[in-house]
């Protein structure tokens, strides 16, 4: 007998942030697979008899390889067991979901999705910045940072970004290390160094820190404050209304 392979959004930290549907899967579960940035009262609701295996990935020091945590998938799931695969956030922005997915379809081995709040919405609004607001900002853009923009296989297009910020709130995921190379890029494609940005550490949980500032001078604010990952970047002018009233978390 075959079993099923789930992968669950665990949400951006805040425990309460996960799907009634997705708690109902990491319930059931025979195995879970999960990551680092999964908030670990989550674990709490798993059966005590079930399997759990941690795929944390820490930056540097990866625990176990993309390759392997396919396979662990296959190889569970094939052995007729429900198997939830809990990630950060949400399974399809940049979470790797596809990959694993895909692994499972070349397996034949049946999976489901249930998407999950991303971090790239709810830590802003945790912070009191929208990603949308009419008049100011009416679009948004989710980018990742994790490239050294200095490499020459660099595969972002930082003009498409400047045009993206005219239209509304550009959010960098991954980016915190390469802040400052990724700021003077889009200041040098026609981004203005005034526009508000600010930087939010584990956002939506206790420990979320936010550090303020504008694109020119918000690199060097990270460095003064310590700054760590997970963290995520919001440029736009919609960082404004945190402090025009919308700064509700910290409260
Ligand atoms: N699939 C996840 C993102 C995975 S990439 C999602 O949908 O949220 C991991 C990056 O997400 C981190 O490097 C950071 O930029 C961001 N991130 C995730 N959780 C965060 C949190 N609680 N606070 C700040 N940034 C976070």
């Amino acid at each position: 007998m075959t079993g099923k392979v789930i992968l669950v959004g665990a949400g951006p930290g805040d425990p309460g942030l996960i799907t009634v549907k997705g708690l109902d899967a990491l319930r059931k579960a025979d195995v879970v697979v999960y990551d680092r940035l999964v908030a670990p009262q989550l674990l709490d609701e798993i059966r005590s008899d079930a399997e759990r295996i941690d795929a944390g990935k820490l930056p540097q020091k990866h625990r176990l390889d993309q390759a392997e945590i396919n396979a662990l998938l296959i190889d569970r799931a094939g052995q007729g067991k429900l198997v939830v695969r809990l990630k950060g956030g949400d399974p399809f922005v940049f979470g790797r979901g596809g990959e694993e997915g895909l692994a499972c379809h070349a397996a034949g081995i049946p999976f489901e999705i249930i998407p999950g709040v991303t971090s790239a919405i709810a830590v802003p609004a945790y912070a009191g910045v929208p990603v949308t607001h009419r008049q100011i900002a009416s679009a948004f853009t989710v980018f990742t940072g994790h490239e050294d923009p200095s490499k020459p296989e660099s595969s972002i297009d930082y003009d498409a970004l400047a045009a993206a910020a005219r239209l509304g709130t550009l959010v960098l995921l991954m980016g915190v290390s390469h802040l400052s190379e990724i700021a003077s890029r889009l200041i040098a494609a026609g981004v203005n160094a005034d526009t508000p940005a600010l930087c939010i550490e584990w956002g939506t949980t206790e420990q979320q820190r936010v550090v303020e500032g504008t694109l020119g001078t918000l690199a060097q604010q990270i460095a003064q404050s310590g700054l760590q990952p997970p963290a995520l970047t919001v440029i736009g002018e919609t960082v404004r209304l945190r402090s025009a009233g919308l700064n509700w978390f910290e409260k």
